[in-house]
């Protein structure tokens, strides 16, 4: 593949095993076309409109300025009432074109709210895990970035944990890759259920899931990820009557004042790779 960024894009998502955009159903293909159609026909109408205005606001200002002209160089009675009918005229037909622009821009407003609405709805589809409905790495990039701000600004804690499932390899080379794809989504349902409805559950790689965690510090995170290994060992998965074993390590870090949230997503990698190395089935917490 030659290094373009879209190959890099490509690569990116196939390794962290995320739907592509490019990869787009029909469907969601025919509605993001839809939605371009509209932007596109919204467009023409507003330049159609305002050019109207604008005429009617020159043709209004030249009638007006004859008018004074006129009035300067010293009126009779008759003259008097010729220059009034037509300023009223000329200010009629301004008028007209204003309240005829403002119905336009009402529409027009209705036509974005809709737009906008279905922008959303096709941001969702574009954001989410197929697989487990949880957010993909894309949503994360739109969900950190705010976080982040808003823990900043209401000088509250962040925290983020990274789960990754162990010897998950092992699972797949015992049941099957269908079963894997079950078990993923069974432990995303678990996690779900233990976390708060402010928290964003993120599938950050195959068998990798991400937490953020808003308002919550590192003992919080602890916390619930002790309460998550015991939901997890009391709901197992079973395939034919045979209990799937998941067990998985955590790396959690909290946002530090000096840092952005990226570097507080490494710090949480590499916490996640020391409970790796240190046996598994552990939560490290970076300092
Ligand atoms: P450990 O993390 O404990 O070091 O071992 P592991 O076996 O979990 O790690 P490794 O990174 O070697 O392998 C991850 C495995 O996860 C490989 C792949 O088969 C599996 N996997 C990744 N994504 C999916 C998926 O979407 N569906 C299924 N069924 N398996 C997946
Ligand atoms: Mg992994
Ligand atoms: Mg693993």
């Amino acid at each position: 593949m030659p290094p373009t960024p879209e190959n890099y894009t490509k690569f990116y998502n196939a390794i962290a095993a995320i739907k592509s955009p490019t990869d787009k159903t029909e469907e969601e293909l025919k509605s993001a076309y839809q939605v371009l159609f509209r932007v596109s026909d919204v467009l023409d109408g507003m330049t159609e409109t305002s050019e109207a205005l604008l005429e009617d606001l020159v043709r209004g200002g030249e009638v007006m300025t004859d008018s004074l002209d006129t009035l300067r160089s010293g009126v009779d009675q008759a003259t008097m009432e010729t220059v009034l009918s037509s300023l009223i005229e000329s200010t009629g037909s301004v008028q007209q074109t204003v309240s005829a622009s403002q119905r336009d821009l009402q529409e027009l407003k209705a036509v974005m709210d809709k737009i906008q609405s279905d922008l959303a709805i096709n941001r969702k589809t574009l954001e989410q895990d197929p697989l487990t409905g949880a957010l993909n790495r894309q949503g994360l990039e739109h969900v950190l970035a705010k976080e982040v701000k808003r823990a900043r600004r209401a000088a509250h804690p962040l925290t983020v944990a990274i789960i990754d499932l162990d010897e998950f390899k092992l699972v797949n080379d015992r049941h099957g890759h269908l079963v894997g794809d079950k078990v993923l989504m069974h432990f995303s349902s678990i996690t779900k259920a233990v976390l708060r409805e402010s928290d964003t559950l993120v599938r950050y790689g195959g068998e990798e899931f991400l937490l953020l965690l808003p308002e919550t510090d590192i003992n919080g995170a602890r916390y619930l990820i002790d309460r998550l290994r015991q939901v997890n060992a009391r709901t197992p998965f079973f395939h034919h009557s045979h209990h799937v074993d998941v067990r998985f390590s955590t790396g959690a870090a909290q946002l530090k004042s000096e840092e952005n949230g990226h570097a507080m997503l490494i710090r949480a990698d590499e916490a996640m790779y020391r409970a790796k190395n240190s046996g598994r089935d552990q939560v490290v917490l970076a300092d």
